[in-house]
C-alpha cells in the first residue's frame, strides 16, 4: 500500500508539472499546430552540429510570424515561473548553445516556410546606400543568391553559408574579409529584436543603441533578431584564389600581417591553416589538386608541420567584367617568403569560392563524415603571443598528441573595424589571430579531443597567453566574468535591462 501511494504521488507530481507547462503554454495566442511536443520536433531541437550536447526542451515553436515569437516570450515573461526560450537558427553550434532544458526552442527557419524568399529585400537608400533587410532566420546562402541576382553582395562572409543571419550575428561572424571590413556585426545598420520582455523593438547605432550594441555579438542573451539591415556593395563575379605554403612560422605570420595591413587595393580575403604530417586527409586534401597534394605531402615528410596562407583577389566587376592580369596577381605576392615554388593559383566564380565548404559537405555527407561529433575549440590569440602559441601549443603539445583530426585554422585579423560598444570580445592589440581546432571525430572518441581542448586552454593560462574563446560555452560564471573582462559589468547590466528574467538562450550557460 505504501509503495502504491509513493508511485501515485510520483505520477501525480509528474502530471502536475506537465499540466503546469501545458496550462501556461495553452494560453499562447497562436493558431494552428505551431507548438509541437512530438518526439521528432523535440529530438531535432535537442541536437546540434557538435553532436555532443543533448538537452531536451518541453516544446518547440514553429512560428509563421514574428508575432508568434513575441507572444511566446511575453507568455514566459508574464508567467509566475518563466521558462527558457532559445532561438534556433540552423543549430550549427557545437555545444548546445541553441538548446534549452524544460523550455521552448523556437525553430527560426520556420518563419521562412510561409513567406519563402520574401524576407530578403534589397534597397538603395539615398542616406545609407545599398543594403538588404533580411529576416534573422534567413541563411546566408539565400542572402547570397538574392543579392547576387542584383549584382550585389554583403562584404563579410563566414566560411560556411548554411548558417542563419541571427545565429552568426549573435557571435560575430568572422571570415577572411574581416581584416578589411570587420566581422559581420560591424556591417549591420539596424535590427528588429524581440527582447526578453516580449517587446519587438527596432534599434540602430543612433536609435535605442544600447539594445543594438548589446545584441550584436550578444550570444542571444538580449533579444531574438527578427530582421537585420546589412550593408551591400557591388559584387565581383570572379576571384583569383591563391595558396602559399610555409614551413617557417615566423615567415608565415610576417607575410600574413603584411598582407592584411597593406594598401586598400590589396587582397580581399586572407585566411590561413595548419597542416600536420598526420592530419586526416579530409581536413586538407580536398582543398588542393592531386598534383598539389602529392607535392605538399613530400614537403610534409620533411617538415612535419606546414602553414598555408589562402588569399583571394576579387575581379570581373560589371559592367566591363575585366580580367586580372598575371602581373597584377604576382605583384600582390612579391617579396613573400613562402617555400619557393609552393604558390598555387586558380580562378573561380565568386559564388563557388564563397560556397566552398558546402561543396565539401556534399562530398562528406555520403561518406558519413559530416554528421560526426565536432568538439571544436575556437580562440582569439593576441599577436604578441602567437609565436609562443605556435611553439608551445601547436608544435610541442598538439603535434605530439597525434589526436587532431580536423582542420586547424590560424589567421591574422585586425581589430580596427570591430566596435567595442558591441558585446563581442577580442584580445588587446590591433592585430590578433583566430585559431580554430576544428576537430572532426571520425572514431567517435570526442571526449579525448575535449580533454585536449581543456589542456590547450590550461597550457595557455600557464604560459600567460590571454586567450579569448569564440563560440565556446564551457565556462563557469567566474570564467565568463574573466572572458568579458571590463565589459562584464555592462553585459550584466544589459541583461538586467533587456532580459531581466533570464529567459533567452540559456544554452550559452552565462546566466543560467
Ligand atoms: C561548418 C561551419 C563553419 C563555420 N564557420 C564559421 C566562420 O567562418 N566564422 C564564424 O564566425 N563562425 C563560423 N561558424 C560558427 C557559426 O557562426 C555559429 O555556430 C552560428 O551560431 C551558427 O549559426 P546557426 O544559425 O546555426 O545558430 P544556432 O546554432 O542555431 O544558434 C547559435 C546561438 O545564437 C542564438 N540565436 C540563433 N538565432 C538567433 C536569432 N535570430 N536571434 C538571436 N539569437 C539567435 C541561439 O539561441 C544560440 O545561442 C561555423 C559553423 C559551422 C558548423
Amino acid at each position: 500500500m505504501i509503495i502504491f501511494l509513493m508511485i501515485l504521488s510520483n505520477v501525480m507530481s509528474i502530471v502536475g508539472k506537465n499540466m503546469m507547462w501545458n496550462d501556461s503554454l495553452l494560453n499562447l495566442n497562436i493558431s494552428g499546430n505551431k507548438l509541437r511536443r512530438d518526439t521528432r520536433a523535440i529530438d531535432r531541437a535537442s541536437r546540434d552540429y557538435g553532436k555532443i550536447a543533448n538537452i531536451r526542451p518541453d516544446a518547440v515553436l514553429y512560428p509563421t510570424s514574428v508575432n508568434d515569437i513575441v507572444n511566446l516570450v511575453k507568455l514566459s515573461y508574464n508567467s509566475k515561473r518563466p521558462f527558457g526560450v532559445a532561438a534556433r537558427g540552423r543549430g550549427h553550434s557545437v555545444r548546445g548553445q541553441a538548446m534549452v532544458k524544460k523550455g521552448v526552442v523556437v525553430e527560426m527557419t520556420s518563419l521562412n516556410t510561409v513567406t519563402r524568399g520574401s524576407r530578403i529585400r534589397i534597397v538603395n537608400d539615398p542616406r545609407l546606400g545599398l543594403y538588404t533587410d533580411v529576416g534573422g532566420e534567413q541563411m546566408w546562402i539565400d542572402v547570397l543568391y538574392a543579392t547576387l541576382q542584383r549584382g550585389l553582395s554583403p562584404v563579410v562572409w563566414t566560411d560556411y553559408l548554411y548558417l542563419t543571419v541571427g545565429g552568426t550575428l549573435s557571435n560575430a561572424g568572422l571570415g577572411g574579409q574581416a581584416f578589411r571590413h570587420g566581422p559581420q556585426i560591424s556591417n549591420v545598420f539596424e535590427l528588429d529584436v524581440i527582447t526578453g520582455k516580449g517587446r519587438l523593438v527596432t534599434c540602430s547605432n543612433t536609435y535605442r543603441s544600447e539594445l543594438f550594441y548589446a545584441v550584436l555579438g550578444g550570444l542571444g542573451q538580449f533579444g531574438i533578431i527578427t530582421r537585420a539591415r546589412i550593408r551591400l556593395v557591388k559584387a565581383p563575379t570572379k576571384v583569383k584564389w591563391v595558396k602559399l605554403m610555409y614551413s617557417d612560422f615566423s615567415a608565415y605570420i610576417r607575410d600574413q600581417e603584411n598582407l592584411i595591413t597593406s594598401n586598400d587595393d590589396g587582397l580581399n580575403y586572407v585566411e590561413g591553416s595548419v597542416i600536420m604530417d598526420y592530419s586526416h586527409p579530409i581536413s586538407w586534401e580536398t582543398s588542393f589538386s592531386p598534383i598539389e597534394v602529392s607535392r605538399i605531402k613530400t614537403l610534409l615528410t620533411q617538415h612535419k608541420i606546414l602553414y598555408c596562407i589562402e588569399a583571394i583577389k576579387y575581379y570581373g566587376y560589371a559592367p566591363t567584367y575585366s580580367n586580372i592580369s598575371e602581373t597584377e596577381v604576382d605583384n600582390l605576392f612579391q617579396g613573400l617568403s613562402y617555400v619557393p615554388g609552393f604558390i598555387f593559383k586558380k580562378d573561380a566564380s565568386y559564388f563557388d569560392f564563397l560556397n566552398r565548404v558546402h561543396v565539401k559537405e556534399i562530398a562528406l555527407q555520403p561518406l558519413g563524415l559530416w554528421n560526426i561529433p565536432h568538439p571544436w575549440l575556437n580562440m582569439f590569440i593576441p599577436k604578441s603571443s602567437i609565436m609562443n602559441f605556435n611553439q608551445r601549443v601547436l608544435v610541442d603539445f598538439i603535434h605530439k598528441q597525434n589526436k587532431s583530426t580536423g582542420p586547424i585554422h590560424a589567421y591574422a585579423t585586425r581589430r580596427n573595424k570591430w566596435d567595442d560598444r558591441m558585446s563581442a570580445v577580442t584580445p588587446d592589440g590591433e592585430i590578433f589571430y583566430f585559431v580554430g581546432l576544428l576537430h572532426a571525430v571520425v572514431d567517435g572518441d570526442w571526449k579525448s579531443r575535449d580533454i585536449l581542448n581543456k589542456e590547450v586552454l590550461g597550457l595557455c593560462k600557464k604560459l600567460g597567453i590571454e586567450v579569448k574563446e569564440y563560440l565556446w560555452n564551457q565556462k563557469t560564471k567566474d570564467e565568463w566574468i574573466r572572458h568579458f573582462g571590463p565589459k562584464w559589468r555592462i553585459f550584466a547590466q544589459r541583461k538586467a535591462l533587456f532580459d531581466p528574467k533570464k529567459i533567452l538562450s540559456p544554452g550559452q550557460n552565462i546566466f543560467n
